[in-house]
């Protein structure tokens, strides 16, 4: 089976959206064995629509976006035009969309009903997040699969599409793969030139975020998967800090509910971004015990009791600050494991011994007071990115004692 995804959204073209849902979709297929021959990405209009749908050739064709109820939501419309399927209203999902508005305590709009026809013998794909139904048709030899334009409606009802076509697939893949924090991109690949001809029955690919690299593997069969598997942890242990469908702040609220700790931060140039990240994950209020931005000299001498001497002496953004900080945090908060972040974000304020991208860490765990020192390049938000994915990959290591590297 291959694929084309077609992303319908005029803010794709406009540049105000950046098409996540194209990368996640892709990426999936590929785990499934799926590969995606092409990408279309067009305006909420029905010329471009079926423009784009006459030079599809695949078995598959995935469109996101224009599910919505309003006049310029057509997606669903145009691609049935096209292939001229009668919409026929599917009397379930009208009493779902009902339902969804009267939980909100407001009466559903007759603009919202067009969400409730799909074409005869459709699947339709609830949302549990909005009221945009997703939906799987087959065609002239093509499985459609219409989803939604929002990420957060689009991820769970792609879970779905994925068992659906696993179960009517005859491909046969293993997948699985890593997350991987504090090595770069290049890096990596120059580590695994003579990694790849080692697995030559594996094909693995990096996916790369700032700080962060997904690795996935997939193969016909199993023991070449494990084989690659393994040998790429054994090259890359210290760099590993989960599977690769996870999220460090995931793994790192995991990892402090499975051991009973809670944590406080001290964040200066990640400004709360490190404990924000953290609170994204559901059960954050049950580790996270509190968090202080110090964002000037004064707040962290006035609230953590910082020694102004220290500050004088070697600088905001110090090895002996971070280390301060995050003993003193510890010892007023009582928390099990406490982390410092300061740094420079940039673009002003570097020097030749601190350039602009410099950030000292510091983690009081098991009674200990350990510090990191790390240069992030890029600019001010992207450092900012990466210094908090970077403390979040410290802490996991420290909590589960694989920190030798301070
Ligand atoms: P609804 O209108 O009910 O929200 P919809 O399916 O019509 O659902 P769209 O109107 O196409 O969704 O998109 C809604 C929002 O989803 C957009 O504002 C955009 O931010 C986001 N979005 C749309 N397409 C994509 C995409 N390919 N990648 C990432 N985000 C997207
Ligand atoms: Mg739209």
């Amino acid at each position: 089976m291959k694929a084309t995804i077609i992303s319908v959204g005029n803010e794709l073209l406009s540049g105000m959206t950046t098409n996540t849902n194209l990368v996640e979709i892709a990426r999936e297929l590929f785990m499934l064995g799926i590969e995606t021959t092409k990408s279309i990405s067009v305006r909420d209009n029905k010329e471009d629509i079926h423009e784009a749908l006459k030079h599809v050739k695949d078995d598959l064709l995935v469109l996101t976006g224009g599910l919505g109820p309003t006049h310029d939501d057509i997606t669903k419309e145009s691609v049935c035009d096209f292939y001229g399927l009668e919409l026929t209203l599917h009397h379930e999902t009208k009493t779902r969309i009902e339902n969804y508005f009267a939980r909100l305590g407001r009466e559903m709009r007759d603009t919202n009903e067009k969400q409730a026809y799909f074409p005869k013998d459709a699947i339709v794909l609830n949302n549990n997040h909005g009221t945009a139904p997703g939906v799987i048709f087959s065609t002239n030899g093509i499985t459609v699969v219409l989803l939604p334009g929002p990420p957060t409606e689009m991820r769970p009802m792609l879970s779905r599409v994925k068992t659906y076509l696993q179960e009517r697939t005859d491909i046969r893949v293993y997948s699985s793969g890593y997350l991987v924090v504090g090595i770069g991109e290049s890096e990596l690949e120059a580590e695994m030139v003579d990694y790849y001809p080692k697995h030559p029955d594996v094909s693995i690919a990096p996916y790369a975020g700032l700080s962060q690299i997904r690795v996935v593997f997939i193969a016909h069969e199993a023991k070449p998967l494990e084989r690659a598997l393994d040998d790429f942890k054994k090259r890359f242990k210290p760099y590993i800090v989960g599977p690769y469908d996870t999220t460090i702040e995931q793994r790192l609220v995991e990892t402090l509910m499975a051991q009973g700790k809670v944590i406080s931060f001290a964040e200066s140039c990640t400004g709360g971004m490190l404990t924000s990240t953290l609170i994204n994950v559901p059960d954050a209020s049950e580790v996270i015990k509190e968090s202080h931005i110090l964002y000037s000299n004064e707040s962290k001498v006035k609230h953590l009791g910082l020694n102004r001497m220290i500050m004088e002496r070697f600088g905001a953004v110090s090895e002996q600050c971070v280390y301060e900080l995050a003993y003193h945090l510890a010892q007023r908060t009582d928390a099990d494991i406490t982390m410092s972040v300061s740094g420079i974000a940039g673009p002003s304020g570097g020097t030749a011994a601190k350039p602009v991208g410099t950030v000292y860490y510091g983690i009081h765990h098991e009674g200990k007071t350990k510090t990191y020192h790390r240069v992030f390049s890029g600019d001010r938000n992207m450092i900012r990115t990466k210094a908090t994915v970077t403390g979040m990959a410290l802490l996991l290591k420290a909590l589960m004692h694989e920190d030798d590297d301070s």
